[in-house]
């Protein structure tokens, strides 16, 4: 998350083509049909996961085919210094699990890391360093999904990018934009430098883009497994640049402290979903280390508390927004590691506790800035869990659409909600030299200084935002949804299923609706056009204001399970230059 003012608005062809008629050639963000469906922000990716549908692998193994290729065509986004969060629908099953595989602090990490003299350092100087990289998740992630749920071998999964790292692709406008965004983190690490830049500025769009060093990588893993990632000579070379990073001339940034050991050691966890229900609809989400899932069941809990549909738009909103407030005020206070913080969980995400947080919202005012409640009174466990001896400072930041987030389903009905980072864009911007991947920054998604339940600890995993979600109804899957975003994840899925549940708009229309991100900060983000628009000044009748530095929010993706039988995968029709929906039998 970076509290800067990222992307202007983003110049990008906008291709909107229905899937009915459309050319087989043609990116579309919205693609309808029967068997296997994918959504992703890269058209590479999206293709290289149907490539594996069509080969017979399942959502799993199409999954991380897609994500590897992501990999390639989106490296700022995320890749495999990176970690992330999946929530995988085993329809025979019947089953959901999910995967945590953030990034882990190192065993030599201590909670004055980015407070070396007990006041917090710069953010931007805390990104650009060897001590913001967590040990990685992604490539065990990868290997424990397969492994266990998938069908295929990393060799199968990981061939169509490695194509697309060795051919090359053509950079487009948005990814031009973000290394301008990030010129000066590159120039201070010259092998970042050399692959995205030409003296000191982005390569121009249209630039077939190679990557070598990548598809080597992912060869590696190939042949070699998870274990050539994470011992050998590539876990050595990744110690050492987070260790004595590798820095242009005269540049100095704050080295790290991995050891070998952290990435030997390092695990992925296979945890139960936090589950809650709104509207005769089951949501599936992802459980701490990620805030995801609890703030989105709080938010929701409140909302269902009114009668919604029967209001006109702009009051439905502005309860949107307030309730959002509330779920985010709480989980600002209290989520956090549940390996390190007894969080009050049940409390959080129960009915009763929402009806108390709903009575403090006034239908026709805005209350702009929330307190904590008092969820331990709700947790309805005899291990009520100790409340925190302080009451921790809320830190909000500001962010726009860093990380990715996929969706992938198969001919069976197994569903796969992906979202992986690298955290800021661009990371760290340290790339492994040799190894074409650029290593996170997760660790600056600690608070930085405390009382606070996230600050920095060993072998801790930040508090996330990312929030792949599944909803089911009558039993049957109905939709999943997910965004990048860092904490604006949380309001873009949030609003997403209000938008298409509440407000009754198809999914791409609840997708391709202004964003509107209230985080119980000063102001409400929103996006680029939205202020003084008359869904605006409707809301600011209620009296809600809206941040000044209007700027792109999420790039969500969906499948929508219809009661037909058909799916309809949809991703976004303008932001972050339109996705890719593909399914593998089109129109039906
Ligand atoms: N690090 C963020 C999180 O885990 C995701 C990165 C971002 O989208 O800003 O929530």
């Amino acid at each position: 998350m970076t509290p800067n003012a990222l992307p202007r608005r983003l110049t990008s062809t906008i291709i909107i083509a229905l899937a009915f008629g459309a050319p087989a050639w043609a990116k579309t963000p919205v693609a309808s049909g029967t068997g296997g469906a994918v959504a992703t922000i890269s058209e590479p990716a999206s293709q290289a996961a149907l490539a594996i549908l069509d080969r017979g692998g399942n959502a799993v193994d199409a999954a991380v085919a897609a994500a590897a290729t992501l990999g390639v065509t989106d490296p700022f986004s995320c890749g495999v210094g990176g970690g992330g969060f999946m929530v995988i629908y085993l329809a025979k099953e019947n089953r959901v699990i999910t995967l945590d595989h953030r990034e882990v602090a190192p065993a030599a990490f201590r909670s004055n890391a980015f407070a070396p003299d007990g006041k917090a350092i710069d953010f931007d100087t805390a990104v650009a360093s060897g001590m913001a990289v967590g040990v990685p998740g992604t490539v065990r992630g990868w290997h424990d999904a397969l492994e266990r749920y998938g069908t295929m071998s990393f060799k199968q999964v990981l061939a169509p990018a490695i194509k697309v790292a060795q051919d090359g692709f053509k950079l487009n406008d948005n990814f031009v934009a973000l290394v301008t965004e990030n010129e000066k983190k590159f120039a201070l690490f010259p092998e970042t430098a050399a692959r995205y830049m030409r003296d000191g500025k982005a390569l121009p769009a249209g630039t077939l883009l190679r990557n070598p060093d990548l598809a080597n990588t992912y060869r590696l893993l190939s042949s070699g497994g998870v274990k050539a990632f994470y011992s050998g000579k590539l876990a050595q070379a990744i110690i050492d640049s987070v260790n004595r990073p590798p820095v242009a001339a005269g540049i100095s940034v704050r080295p790290g402290q991995m050891a070998l050991a952290d990435l030997a050691n390092y695990e992925a966890r296979w945890r139960q979903p936090v589950r809650s229900t709104y509207r005769g609809y089951e949501l599936v989400g992802m459980p701490l280390p990620s805030s995801g899932g609890v703030a989105i069941a709080e938010a929701l809990n409140i909302l269902e508390g009114f009668d919604l549909k029967s209001m006109p738009r702009e009051k439905a909103e502005h309860l949107y927004m307030e309730a959002a407030r509330l779920a985010f005020a709480d989980r600002n206070a209290y989520l956090a590691d549940p390996e390190y913080v007894d969080a009050p969980v049940a409390g959080l995400v129960s009915k009763e506790y929402a009806a108390r947080r709903r009575e403090l919202i006034d239908p026709t005012q805005a209350r702009h800035h929330a307190q904590p409640g008092d969820p331990y009174l709700f947790q309805q466990d005899p291990s009520v869990p100790l409340r925190p001896a302080a009451a921790a400072k809320a830190r909000l930041l500001s962010e726009s659409a860093h990380t990715t987030h996929l969706a992938v389903s198969d001919k069976d009905g197994n569903i796969v909600a992906y979202t992986f980072t690298i955290e800021s864009w661009g990371g760290s911007g340290i790339t492994v030299p040799g190894y074409g991947f650029i290593l996170n920054n997760e660790m600056t998604d600690f608070d930085f200084s405390g009382p606070h339940p996230n600050v920095p600890e060993a072998g801790k995993r930040p508090r996330s935002s990312m929030s792949p979600t599944i909803a089911f109804r009558n039993g049957k899957p109905a939709f999943t949804i997910g965004s990048p975003g860092g904490a604006t994840i949380v309001t873009t899925v949030l609003q997403t299923i209000f938008n298409h549940i509440d407000l009754g708009m198809d999914m791409p229309s609840a997708l391709n609706a202004p964003r509107i991100s209230e985080r119980n900060g000063q102001a409400t983000s929103i996006e680029p056009g939205f202020a003084g628009s008359v869904q605006a000044k409707a809301l600011e009748r209620f009296g809600q204001r809206w941040d000044a530095s209007a700027e792109e929010i999420g790039a969500a993706n969906a499948i929508v399970f219809n009661p037909d039988g058909t799916v309809t995968a949809v991703s976004e029709g303008k932001r972050h230059g339109v996705g890719s929906a593909l399914v593998q039998k089109r129109g039906h």
